[in-house]
């Protein structure tokens, strides 16, 4: 199965946000940490005002953006993730940049080195945070450290700082690598899973020979439409079909051309009880059950005899030779109450088919409360 990324654009945007969003206030208190750090403040006021406010305005910004998210997606999703991925780089362009300015400083070797520590913290969770997105978590990464890099070599200073920011740069690239495909590979296995329990629920209701809902599935739907029938007061129907003489159509064709027989009976009962809320099942064996909410009892015999007719005008070929049957019917409605059990209305199908049955077979036999 190839896995389609695209499905999931709208989960990963949202798992980057959330990621995200906890960093934001971690680089508003380091940077006031540092500023304030044995006086850096008094001594370099202009920088150190143009760099919060620089700071607290991006993650402002970004803070504001995360609340109308919601709503900006549902308007231009596109221009919501080109906000989020402009947001995010200039937060890590105004730090790279400060972070470079505090490289090439003299005499603020504390400072400097609490901003060291702070951007290599910030990388990694930056770096952990963007991973679902590759390519942002390095362009984030690099916006972060290359800037310092650049300066040091421009201004031919603090090498060794330089060499040590490359490498760490490198380390954080091969980690968002290892990190985003191990990411990836857990969403594949997730929606797989998913999608796998889905298929084993569909599986758990469908009756394998005929892909008709199956006797539990029946069992379950049966009494959620018998409450739902007593809440609204409305009719609700059960209908059994039983296969004439089956036995004889897998005596004289054999077995398998008696499976065909069944499928393309249940083929028949889908296509003239087709409605969203026609419930059709295979009941057993060669009986099969449908269950309608609502509709009129004559016009529900009406087409139960469509069926019956269409059966009997029509046999099913199987390798070269016709097999004929016919079916015989026994319906049943009531709207249900508290006096009623909704056995007794399979009952009274089942008495009506057995009726059908008696009387000669190919018939529809019903009852009405
Ligand atoms: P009646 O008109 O009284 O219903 O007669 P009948 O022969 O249809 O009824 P009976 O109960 O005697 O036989 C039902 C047959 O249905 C016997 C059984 O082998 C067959 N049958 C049940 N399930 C399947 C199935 O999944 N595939 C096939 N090919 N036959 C099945
Ligand atoms: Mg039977
Ligand atoms: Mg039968």
């Amino acid at each position: 199965m190839t896995f389609k990324r695209y499905v999931l654009t709208q989960r990963v945007v949202n798992d980057l946000k959330k990621r995200s969003s906890i960093g934001i206030i971690f680089y508003i208190i380091l940077a006031v940490i540092i500023i304030l750090d044995q006086g850096y403040y008094s001594r370099n006021k202009d920088f150190a005002l143009t760099f919060m406010v620089s700071l607290n305005s991006i993650c402002l910004f970004r803070v504001i953006h995360l609340i109308f998210f919601n709503k900006i997606e549902k308007y231009n999703e596109k221009l919501n993730n080109t906000i989020f991925i402009f947001s995010v780089i200039t937060t890590s362009l105004i730090w790279g940049a400060s972070f470079a300015y505090f490289v090439i400083q003299e005499n603020e070797s504390s400072s400097k080195l609490l901003m060291v520590m702070c951007t290599a913290g910030l990388c990694s969770g930056g770096i952990v945070a963007f991973l679902p997105e590759r390519r942002l978590a390095i362009v984030f990464n690099i916006c972060m450290t290359c800037p310092a890099i650049l300066y040091c070599v421009i201004y031919g200073i603090n090498y060794p700082l330089a060499v040590m920011i490359f490498l760490f740069s490198i380390y954080m690239v091969s980690m968002t690598y290892r990190g985003n495909r191990e990411y990836w590979d857990a969403l594949e296995n997730e929606t797989r899973l998913k999608e796998q329990a889905v298929e084993l629920q569909r599986l758990s209701h469908t009756d394998a020979l005929t892909g008709l809902y199956n006797r539990r599935y029946f069992n379950d739907i049966f009494e959620f439409e018998w409450k739902r029938s007593y809440r609204n007061n409305i009719l609700i129907t059960i209908i059994i079909c039983d296969i004439d003489y089956f036995k004889h159509i897998n005596d004289t064709f054999g077995h398998i051309a008696g499976d065909e027989y069944l499928k393309r009976t249940a083929e028949i009962l889908k296509d003239v009880f087709k409605r969203d809320t026609d419930i059709v099942a295979r009941y057993g064996g060669e009986e099969f059950v449908i269950v309608i909410s609502g509709g009129d009892p004559q016009g529900i015999a009406k087409m139960t005899d469509n069926v019956r007719k269409k059966v009997e005008e029509n046999g099913v070929r199987f390798k070269g030779e016709e097999m004929k049957a016919t079916l015989s019917f026994g319906i049943a409605s009531c709207i249900a109450s508290s006096q009623e059990s909704l056995n007794s209305l399979i009952t009274k199908a089942d008495q009506a088919l057995y009726r059908a049955k008696k009387n000669g077979r190919n018939r529809v036999e019903t009852t009405i409360d």
